[in-house]
């Protein structure tokens, strides 16, 4: 048996009426609009001109936000970042040159990505850091998974790692060069040029060290 067609539901009282622009050969060709983008276009190439010829194209790296297409000249000219940009990694060393990475992995485990990659050592014998804490014989990250999240700098409990370098990644042509040893991440320095941490550091045997090592139980 045939299936009674539903019948159109009644408008609700407050219902909107869209009007629709009619689709003549004009409206439908997009030529008006085509001619519209390019005019704006235009408009921003001349005055953006104009503004240079006359000296009052505002500072290309500070960029006038409110109206006009201020261009740079990049990599001759660059922005200012802020004091937040989370440029490549470095890993932060202590006064011996030794990392102050302790190999405790929060930083792998908390990466979404997973591209933190360490292999954690103890020291030898004879260290007075031998039992207190690990080094990473290996650290390495691929630079081309990170997303930039900066999570892995704030899972650090030791300020080890930090993304405060100011450098973007750069465009190698081959996917090896991406993956950054330890040797790499300790060779960068800080925007400021300094290699080290802001936070003290209570070594075992200093007068402020909480006294736990090996012997006296963790
Ligand atoms: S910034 Fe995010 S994605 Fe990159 S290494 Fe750190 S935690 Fe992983
Ligand atoms: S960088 Fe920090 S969080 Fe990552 S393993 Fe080293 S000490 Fe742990």
């Amino acid at each position: 048996m045939a299936q009674a067609f539903p019948k159109k539901p009644a408008s609700p009282p407050n219902a909107v009426t869209v009007a629709y622009t009619e689709k003549t050969p004009t409206v439908q060709s997009y030529l008006p609009e085509i001619f519209k983008g390019l005019g704006v276009s235009m408009s921003h190439f001349f005055r953006n001109t104009r503004d240079m010829l006359t000296g009052e194209r505002p500072d290309p790296v500070t960029e006038r936000l409110d109206d006009g297409i201020t261009t740079i000249q990049y990599p001759e000219q660059k922005r200012p970042y802020p004091q937040r940009f989370r440029g490549v990694h470095r890993l932060t060393t202590r006064d011996d040159g030794s990392p102050r990475c302790v190999a405790c992995l929060c930083c792998s485990t908390a990466c979404p990505a997973q591209c933190i990659f360490i292999e954690a050592g103890e020291y030898p014998e004879g260290d007075k850091r031998r039992g207190y804490e690990r080094f990473p014989v290996r650290f390495v990250i691929d630079e081309l998974r990170c997303i930039f999240c900066g999570y892995c700098v704030e899972a650090c409990p030791c300020d080890a790692i930090r993304m405060d370098t100011g450098i973007h990644p750069v465009p190698y042509d081959s996917r090896d060069q991406f993956i950054y040893a330890k040797s790499d991440l300790m060779g960068l320095a800080a925007r400021d040029g300094s290699h080290e941490t802001a936070n003290p550091r209570h070594e075992p045997g200093d007068p402020t060290h909480p006294g736990i090592d090996r012997e006296h139980g963790h």
